[in-house]
């Protein structure tokens, strides 16, 4: 059994001296409970044989946070223009495997850096276009499109109303179509029934006109270009030229893992804010566990210490807190624990919470109230019934 005054030739310490006391050792944690029973008025010796059950129930909260290094080789890249100057401007590089870049600082996501192969940069013509300048595709640089010769006539709209009498159909017939309400009496005569007063004066009946975009030419200004038959080529946006170059890019991409051991919910809130967590941060690979880590926790956070490939910096952060669970043979309905009360204190806080079974019997208790509660209301009932 390990006690503080065993260990006082402990190299570390005088350097930690603030940091929080070391794990209790189970005596201290009997102490403990022992001076917490007898401030209640209940005093017994928990540390002889026999007498109590002593476990440990260390909390932890755990968290490392990687950033890798990751070397994206060359690809062609090309922007638009006459841009040599501009490109040679940026950050180059001769060998991607050996060249240097900064590692960002702290874990919050980074653009990645881009690297310009030096000597690779270089302008030319643009192969789709002649001075930024191509054939309209819609027109195929005609600037000209068809266009109908004639279209519905814009008077009636082509329809049935091109004449009261034929409808436009050319055949006259047995009493006039009724005009719709309201409209204006008509004064021409149809060209193709003959009928008097019935013909839409615009078309006459024919129920078409002349088209008014081409006049009846068949060919109009080409909408795209709006006749102008070259386009401006957006690609290379208007310049005829582009800069080409081989870029290579080196990102940093962050990765974090947790691991946790929490209090169970009775004991959560008085843990979180009212216990003395012992916090370390390991920055380094090298970086060793605090020697006092409970044995359980120490598996489980030391799978996650392993270098992992790329990696180039980290900052694990690992907070536990030693629980001990105490349960005293004489007493049997209560369970108590004690941890560390404040960071660099000795002093261990005790709370006892009800065991299982005196939960269980609390709940039979209760149970059998409410049944007595019933009977009773049922006698009531009955007799004033
Ligand atoms: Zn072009
Ligand atoms: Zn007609
Ligand atoms: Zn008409
Ligand atoms: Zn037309
Ligand atoms: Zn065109």
């Amino acid at each position: 059994m390990a006690t503080p005054s065993s260990e006082p030739s402990e190299p570390a310490k005088s350097s930690e001296s603030s940091r929080s006391p070391e794990v209790p050792s189970d005596e201290e944690v009997l102490q403990a409970v022992e001076r917490y029973l007898s401030g209640r008025g209940n005093p017994v010796r928990l540390v002889a044989p026999g007498t109590a059950e002593l476990s440990r129930q260390p909390l932890l909260e755990f968290r490392i946070d990687r950033r890798f290094e990751e070397r994206h080789p060359g690809v062609p890249e090309r922007v638009p223009g006459k841009k040599l100057k501009q490109i040679a401007r940026r950050p180059s590089y001769t060998d991607l495997a050996t060249h240097h870049v900064p590692v960002p600082a702290g874990f919050q996501p980074t653009p990645p850096v881009r690297l310009v192969l030096a000597g690779s940069v270089a302008e030319g013509p643009c192969p789709d276009c002649a001075a930024g300048k191509r054939d309209c595709d819609t027109c195929g640089g005609s600037g000209t499109q068809d266009c109908p010769d004639v279209v519905a006539c814009d008077g009636c709209g082509g329809g049935s109303d091109s004449c009261w009498s034929c409808g436009g159909g050319g055949s006259r017939r047995r009493g006039s179509r009724k005009p719709p309400p309201n409209a204006s009496p008509r004064t021409d005569w149809c060209r193709r029934c003959a009928a008097p007063k019935s013909a839409c004066p615009k078309c006459v009946g024919f129920q078409t006109m002349t088209c008014p975009v081409c006049d009846g030419k068949r060919r109009r200004k080409c909408e795209a270009c709006n006749g102008a038959k070259r386009v401006r080529h957006k690609p290379c946006e208007g310049t005829g030229f582009f800069t080409t170059f081989i870029e290579a890019r080196i990102t940093h991409p962050v990765e974090s893992e947790q691991e946790r051991v929490a209090a169970p919910a009775h004991l959560r809130l008085l843990t979180q804010w009212r216990a003395g967590w012992r916090e370390e941060r390991l920055r380094r690979v090298t970086d060793k566990l605090p020697a006092d880590l409970p044995e359980t926790l120490r598996g489980q956070v030391e799978r996650q210490l392993a270098l992992a490939e790329r990696e180039v910096t980290r900052l694990a952060t690992l907070r536990y807190l030693p629980v001990a669970r105490v349960t005293v043979d004489a007493d049997p309905d209560w369970v108590y624990f004690a941890f560390p009360e404040r960071s660099g204190s000795a002093t261990l806080k005790v709370v006892r919470r009800p065991a299982k079974q005196r939960v269980l019997r609390l709940v039979g208790i209760a149970a059998a109230a409410v049944v007595v509660a019933l009977l009773v209301t049922l006698l009531v009932l009955s007799v004033t019934g």
